[in-house]
């Protein structure tokens, strides 16, 4: 059984093609997709399918931990079935999110204030700045900064 059953079943969700689908258009994508692009794909296989759908189930998915909501910057929510250590890299300009891996960030020590008054259930290091397509199109850009890791 692979991992998505395996959570489903541990929840007690049921596993309709529609949330099965769901699931494989966002495993596929390494966009780091919004329930609307999600949906936009899902309609050659169920024209029928609402964003609404589509979107409570990402949100179902997210809640059992089977994949992650990623806090974009102003646009609607994106999610990502990599649950695996990794960081992201977002572009102001053009909205790409990709995956970075540092096995030193990994390391990173946690502040003790969270640690022993919080559960972590997610380490992740999110830069923003301009991709290397932006820069390219950019005359001046503002300096890469940090933001909390979530
Ligand atoms: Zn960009
Ligand atoms: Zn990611």
């Amino acid at each position: 059984m692979d991992r998505f059953t395996q959570l489903c079943k541990n929840h007690g969700l049921k596993i309709t093609p529609q949330r099965a689908a769901v699931y494989a258009a966002l495993k596929n994508s390494k966009e780091h997709p919004s329930a609307d692009q999600i949906h936009k794909q899902l309609l050659h296989s169920f024209p029928n399918i609402s964003l609404d759908t589509v979107n409570r189930t990402l949100i179902t998915f997210a809640r059992i931990q089977i994949i992650d909501v990623v806090e974009g910057q102003g646009d609607p929510r994106r999610f990502d079935p990599n649950r695996e250590d990794h960081h992201h890299f977002y572009c102001l300009s053009c909205n790409t999110i990709f995956d970075f891996h540092d096995p030193d960030l990994e390391q990173l020590p946690l502040p003790e204030e969270i640690t022993r008054t919080c559960t972590i259930t997610g380490k992740r290091l999110c830069l923003t700045g301009y991709c290397e397509d932006c820069r390219q199109h950019k005359q001046k850009h503002q300096p890469i900064n940090f933001c909390k890791p979530y």
